[in-house]
């Protein structure tokens, strides 16, 4: 059986396209839906090019509402919010830095959603209530200056190929 046939709200038809794994077949609402709202990728993250890696930190970025994790210019974000990736099937394997909780990774996959997701519990509360958004710790970052940004490391998340010094990026 499908890891998605389960999920609510959702036709058969779409429940089919998810269990294909094409992402690039998804219509525009369901890509949509399929977000958890956790809101890790609205995260800054640091580069550390001469080490090769990238560090996460605790830092939203300043259009994020912290209570909601919902952002407050989406429908304009890309122009609003320079850094603001552009999350499609065509660069999702290149972000390596997702969560794995990352519903659009775990479909590429053929993984199931979990059990806090909104698609498998039916609301949209569950997200936060299980600790997996960024609402009970993130910190906006419109104050921070970016010189300080490395005392909001909080974990290292990947690795990547080093193109220049100590640098940000969401
Ligand atoms: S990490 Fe993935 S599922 Fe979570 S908010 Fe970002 S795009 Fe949505
Ligand atoms: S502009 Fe982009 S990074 Fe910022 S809160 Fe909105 S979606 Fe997240």
């Amino acid at each position: 059986m499908s890891p998605y046939e389960n999920l609510l709200g959702l036709s058969h038809e779409e429940k089919l396209v998810l269990a294909e794994g094409d992402l690039g077949r998804i219509p525009d609402d369901l890509w949509e839906r399929l977000c958890d709202g956790c809101a890790r990728c609205c995260l800054y993250k640091l580069f550390d090019t001469a080490g090769g890696v990238i560090y996460q930190t605790m830092l939203a970025c300043p259009h994020l509402e912290l209570e909601s994790c919902r952002c407050t210019v989406y429908a304009e974000r890309h122009q609003k919010a320079a850094n603001c990736i552009v999350l499609s099937p065509a660069n999702l394997s290149e972000l390596t830095w997702l969560p794995e909780t990352c519903a659009y990774k775990r479909v590429q996959r053929g993984i199931e959603l979990p059990s806090w997701h909104h698609l498998v519990s039916g609301s949209r509360d569950t997200v936060h209530r299980g600790g997996h958004s960024v609402k009970n710790f993130a910190v906006s970052a419109r104050a921070i200056a970016v010189s300080d940004y490395p005392y909001y490391i909080i974990r290292l998340i990947g690795r990547h190929r080093p193109e220049r010094n100590l640098t940000f990026c969401r």
